[in-house]
């Protein structure tokens, strides 16, 4: 029980989620819980297309 794993937000679902290996290259830029969720708040910023 000694794991302290960082925690963050998802700035997409509003849960919480745990560090994970795939990140320990850039967790500081990490923001979402999953790949899912990165896309829809892609898809939620309306683009500018012309
Ligand atoms: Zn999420």
């Amino acid at each position: 029980m000694s794991k302290n794993l960082p925690q963050k937000i998802c700035a997409q679902c509003g849960r919480p989620f745990d560090w994970r290996k795939k990140w320990e290259r850039c967790w500081d830029e990490v923001r979402y819980c999953s790949e899912r969720c990165k896309g829809e708040a892609k898809r939620q910023k309306r683009p500018s297309y012309p």
